[in-house]
């Protein structure tokens, strides 16, 4: 995390020198224009901040020299001394259905998980927010490695420049549905939010950026209070208080009916509905009156519903349920709330819904 000493450290560097000393500089990516200025010091014009700032996250440069505008001595010393922080690519993973799964480590040699899904000419990017999850979900292969700690805003935005390339923002979605509960490292969420969305640098519209929440009640007033915030999908899963609550041990803390009051209080934005995801598990909680029961649940809400067949794993104790269940659990939903099937990608490579850290439990080729 960025904290207050770092920024310290940067402010009580002399005049010239770049603010922060190799060992304990800060990557640029994550960084708003003003840590940039800071970190480049008073020597330099402000402009050239301004520039970097232009090309880390508009013109999404790979490496320092690719800023043909800056004079090449100081190209020489951002080199030498001011990481710019992309996260490294250390297995690139296709589908046959052109999803591409990233493996990627980080700068303390931890690795996340990011998963691209093209569809024509828009693509999708599912980013991680932390390292593993402490969240516990029994259909979830993330769940088996715990949390091993939060991203940094910048390891978040880093995961999109790093999968988008040059495509244009306008036809990439994106959503927080990798590794971690995003709403359980929420000041990064935000901090990566407003650099994602801001105008001047990779101006994602919010209305492109989903947050997926297991449904962390108190966050979920605090995420609506943020004036620029991605939307919201709650990871509904189970239709009644005690079904949640073997899924989804969190629901002893957050209680479904509070959970839905926490969504009926939201304060959605004109364009906004919220969205309900729905893992459909063989017998367990996908039949006739489990979708009634959601349909009640749902009511009074302004919102639509996404249904996905689970995903199997290894020790997964739930099976998938055949597409015609799956089809008549949506048909009963869709009288009363919008209701999708989200079809699963990048399945030949793990790159699917809970599937993420599957890799380190099982080896495929690459
Ligand atoms: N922690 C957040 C985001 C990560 S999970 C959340 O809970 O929403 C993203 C989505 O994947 C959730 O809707 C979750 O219910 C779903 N999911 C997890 N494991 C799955 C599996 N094995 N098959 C299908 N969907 C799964």
């Amino acid at each position: 995390m960025h904290g207050t000493q770092s920024h310290q450290a940067i402010h009580e560097c002399g005049r010239g020198e770049l603010a922060v000393p190799q060992a304990m500089a800060i990557p640029v990516v994550g960084m708003e224009l003003s840590d940039i200025r800071s970190a480049l010091g008073p020597a330099e014009p402000a402009f050239r901040a301004q520039q970097i700032y232009d090309a880390v996250y508009r013109k999404r440069v790979e490496n320092w020299d690719a800023i043909s505008n800056l004079p090449k001595s100081l190209r020489a010393r951002l080199a030498d001394e001011l990481p710019l922080g992309l996260p490294d690519v250390e297995k690139r993973y296709m589908s046959a259905d052109g999803t591409v799964r990233y493996l990627l480590r980080l700068g303390d040699g931890k690795t996340v998980e990011t998963v691209w899904m093209p569809e024509g000419d828009r693509a999708t990017i599912c980013i991680s927010s932390q390292v593993g999850c402490a969240v516990d979900c029994k259909f979830c292969l993330t769940a088996r490695m715990g949390l091993e700690r939060n991203l940094t805003a910048g390891e978040i935005v880093g995961q999109v420049l790093l999968a988008a390339g040059t495509a244009p923002v306008d036809r990439l979605n994106i959503v927080m549905m990798g590794q971690g509960e995003p709403l359980l490292n929420l000041a990064s969420v935000i901090k990566a939010t407003r650099l994602l969305t801001d105008p001047e640098g990779m101006g994602i519209s919010p209305r492109r950026i989903t947050l997926s929440t297991a449904g962390i009640v108190p966050k979920i007033a605090e995420l609506g209070r943020e004036p620029v915030r991605p939307k919201l999908a709650i990871s509904l899963n189970a239709s009644y208080e005690d079904q949640r609550r073997d899924l989804m041990p969190i629901t002893r803390k957050y209680h479904l009916k509070d959970l839905i009051e926490a969504c009926r209080a939201y304060p959605l934005r004109t364009w906004e509905k919220l969205t309900f995801e729905y893992v459909l598990l063989k017998g367990f909680n996908d039949n006739d009156a489990d979708a009634r029961r959601v349909v009640q649940l749902l009511a009074h809400l302004n919102c639509k519903v996404n249904l996905i067949a689970l995903n199997p794993g290894p020790d997964i104790p739930f099976e998938t349920p055949d597409p015609a269940r799956v089809a008549n659990f949506q048909a009963i939903i869709r009288r009363s709330v919008p209701c999708l099937i989200r079809k699963p990608r990048g399945l030949d490579v793990f790159a699917a819904c809970g599937q993420l850290k599957r890799m380190e439990l099982v080896t495929i080729g690459s």
